[in-house]
């Protein structure tokens, strides 16, 4: 059985963003990229089911800019087996990119796509899902337990107030949240072998995909900054300004 698992390059999570002076969006200048840190837990958790014997090849994609092929590297440093860059300089959007991997799922037939639950960049939360309803296959989002065993994967899924387990039959769209795994460190000898591992390069247009934006951005504004603090005299000032002020008591 095979597993594809999507992996996005994303501004780094330790990068405080700043957005364009235009407004037009988040300046990606000169800023450290990394893969989405949900992704990383994808690809560890396909690379353990294939240690475990449950999957035979792990495959990472990855669609945007040239760039992505140091995000794919990392994946197989992880422990993915191969590599697919879907290239464009287009801007991608969930749908383009979940329109993509349904291309893949079609030629690829894995028994298993695992994706992230979002990707820190636009926070959409969407892919896995659209990538469900276009390939009709069922999708256990949130993850943070996943078993397979007998053609049928059991994946326990954090939700409000608790866990939910629930059982789909192969093949199924994961999505990995926080907990599903603690991914491992690269080591350097892995980072050697995985400039071995083979890596495809294929443009939308060959998988038949029309990735042209849906949705236009508008307007990127930072959040609000913080007004100044104030020192108080004393805690009956304090109280005071905490009930009439704030009007927290
Ligand atoms: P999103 O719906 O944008 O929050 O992304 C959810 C997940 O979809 C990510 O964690 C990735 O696993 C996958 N994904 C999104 N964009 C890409 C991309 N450009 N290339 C590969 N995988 C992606």
């Amino acid at each position: 059985m095979k597993i594809l698992v999507g992996v996005k390059r994303v501004v780094d999570y330790n990068v405080k963003v700043r957005v364009r002076s235009d407004n037009t969006g988040v300046d990606t200048a000169n800023v450290k990229m990394s893969m989405n840190p949900f992704d990383e837990i994808a690809v560890e958790e396909a690379v353990r089911l294939r240690e475990k014997g449950v999957a035979s090849e792990v495959i990472a994609v990855s669609c945007g800019p040239a760039q992505c092929q140091e995000t794919l590297r990392t994946a197989m440093a992880i422990g993915a087996d191969r590599a697919i860059l879907v290239e464009t300089s287009e801007e991608l959007q969930p749908l383009a990119v979940a329109k993509l991997l349904k291309a893949l799922v079609d030629k690829e037939q894995p028994g298993l796509v695992i994706l992230g639950k979002q990707a820190i960049d636009d926070d959409a939360n969407q892919t896995g899902q659209m990538l469900a309803a276009l390939a009709d296959l069922p999708q256990a989002t949130f993850a943070s337990k996943v078993e397979v065993t007998d053609g049928r994967a059991t994946v326990t899924r954090e939700v409000d107030g608790g866990l939910e387990t629930i059982s789909a039959t192969l093949p199924v769209v994961i999505t990995t949240d926080l907990r599903l795994n603690d991914p491992r460190y690269v080591t350097l000898p892995n980072i050697m072998k995985a400039k071995k591992k083979p890596m495809d390069t294929l443009k939308p247009e060959e998988l038949g995909v029309d990735v042209s934006p849906r949705l236009k951005t508008l307007k990127v504004t930072e959040p609000p900054g913080r007004s100044a603090g104030i020192k108080v005299p004393d805690v009956a000032t304090l109280v005071a300004k905490l009930k009439n002020e704030a009007k927290v008591i």
